[in-house]
């Protein structure tokens, strides 16, 4: 496997390394992770956990980005309460039948009933669409492009795991309304290549974009467009994030309407978007290892450790130039915009501190031992792929935020090579079973019927393993010659689906 850190490493564990390994035992080494790496703390409600630090820097890394572009874009943020009446949750038959399974209702106040159960938001479309009928008026009130960040609650009954499926979450979700079709689904493509953005370019996690099948999209949506990523260890999908098109479906509902040029009342376009605190769950799953979190340079709260590695027998100008040094890189580095840290600490052996870094996930370690002083350079090591190179002194600031970037880039080229062997074309349910069993996604093509969906779902489930479902009909997907059949129905196909075992 990989090697970094010296020697010391081996002797001066201290009990930091991981008990379960990535490949033989996935489920109990991502929950062992999540908790030795200090990102959460289980909680004593079911489905809930504590994000600790170094998680929420994350979260604050992919808000700032995502923020920053969605503003640009003419978003504004804004925040509703988190209650909704029974009567205005109802108002969207669909919408309010897909999730009334999973909300959570206030019943109680003290030692009270309360006279009307009030709701706890699963998602805010009904909270907010009757406040956007009263707002818009006319055509000069459009668009209007709101977003807040906030948490939601669904009491989910599928298993939960820390960030992929909780019951209280961080997300954050646009909600917009359009006079005309064409700029609601302008947008709505807008919003998941900023989704794509999030994923690819912050999190080095690979996604296919695509539409949800009728069965999978959201609860009241006209469409539902989605990234999905993939997990090979567990060969299993997870929806990224979503951006939905709601036409004028709840527009209808709440009577959001508008005057147009004529004088005519509209119904206006909208669409709803979310991305929330599972993109670090996925993250976490695609890059880390059996010594811990792997964490891409953007999205690591902490980019560089400086370490400084005196010896017993250092003297002691030396150890204090050693200090002066470390100081002097970790200012001209954060100059740099680098986010540094420095382990100066007396108390622990430079073994000790790799490993506690390294289970953290930082990109790169930065040694400074008395060999070094000598060089006039340091030792950059990388905890990707464990490289190590020695770099001299003068040109440490330029060198540290190209090789950064060097392991963002590497970083999804490696994720996006092992996901790019684990799509199957197929053309038969037999070689549909074969690509579940190899533990890849099926690439079918698909006469886009409801009922085979189910059908399928059914008859791929095995006594150890759920039934496959469609991830998305990818945007991007070979050729659909004429005549081509279902590898189901055998029906004419109308188009590709990619399905999966999944979150
Ligand atoms: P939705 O509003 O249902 O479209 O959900 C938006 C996004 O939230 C989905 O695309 C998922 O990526 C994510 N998501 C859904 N349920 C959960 C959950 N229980 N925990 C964390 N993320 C979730």
């Amino acid at each position: 496997g990989k090697k970094s850190g010296g020697g010391a490493a081996g002797d001066a564990k201290g009990g930091l390394g991981l008990k379960n390994s990535k490949k033989d035992n996935f489920g109990e080494w991502y929950s062992e992770l999540v908790v030795a790496s200090e990102l959460i703390s289980y909680y004593d409600v079911s489905g809930c956990y504590i994000l600790r630090p170094w998680a929420y820097a994350m979260w604050e890394v992919v808000q700032g980005w995502f923020d920053k572009r969605i503003k640009q874009l003419g978003v504004q943020n804004s925040y509703f309460p988190l209650f909704i009446t029974e009567d205005v949750l109802n108002t969207e038959k669909d919408h309010v039948e897909g999730f009334a399974p999973e909300v959570a209702w206030v019943t109680k106040y003290g030692n009270s009933t309360m006279d009307k159960p009030i709701a706890i938001r699963p998602t805010s479309e009904t909270v907010m669409y009757p406040y956007f009928a009263q707002w818009i008026r006319s055509h000069r009130d459009l668009p209007l492009r709101l977003n807040q960040w906030t948490n939601v609650v669904r009491w989910e009954f599928k298993y939960p795991t820390p960030f992929i499926r909780s019951r209280e979450f961080l997300w954050q979700e646009g909600h917009t309304a359009f006079a005309t079709q064409e700029e609601a689904e302008k947008e709505v493509l807008d919003i998941l290549e900023l989704y794509r953005g999030v994923y690819e370019d912050v999190l080095a996690v690979p996604v296919t974009k695509g539409r949800k099948s009728k069965k999978e999209q959201f609860a009241g949506a006209f469409y539902t467009t989605t990234v999905e990523a993939y997990i090979p260890e567990t060969g299993r999908g997870i929806q990224g994030a979503t951006s939905h098109c709601l036409g004028q479906n709840f527009s209808k509902m709440f009577s959001i309407q508008f005057e147009d040029d004529d004088r005519q009342k509209q119904h206006v376009w909208q669409n709803s978007w979310g991305l929330t605190t599972r993109s670090l769950g996925v993250m976490i799953m695609t890059h880390a290892d059996d010594k811990g979190l792997v964490l891409p340079p953007r999205v690591a709260p902490k980019q560089v450790v400086i370490i400084p590695i005196p010896k017993a027998n250092t003297p002691p100008e030396m150890v204090q130039a050693m200090m002066d040094k470390v100081s002097e890189f970790t200012a001209a580095l954060e100059g740099a915009g680098v986010r540094v840290v420095t382990d100066t600490r007396a108390n622990y052996t430079p073994g000790w501190k790799y490993n506690h870094w390294e289970l953290r996930g930082l990109p790169l370690r930065m040694e400074l031992g008395p060999k070094d002083m000598d060089n006039k350079a340091v030792v950059l090591a990388r905890r990707d792929t464990g490289a190590k190179e020695s770099v001299s002194w003068d040109d440490v600031v330029a060198r540290v935020p190209a090789l950064l970037e060097t392991i963002q880039a590497d970083m999804f080229a490696a994720a996006h090579a092992r996901t790019a062997d684990c799509t199957e074309v197929c053309h038969s349910f037999e070689q549909f079973m074969t690509a579940l069993s190899n533990k890849h996604m099926a690439l079918t093509p698909w006469a886009d019927e409801e009922e085979i969906e189910e059908e399928v779902k059914k008859k791929s489930t095995t006594p150890d393993a759920m039934g496959a479902k469609t991830l998305c009909l990818p945007f991007e997907a070979p050729p659909l010659p004429e005549g081509t059949k279902c590898f189901y129905s055998g029906k004419p196909a109308k188009n590709w689906a990619l399905w999966g075992r999944s979150y």
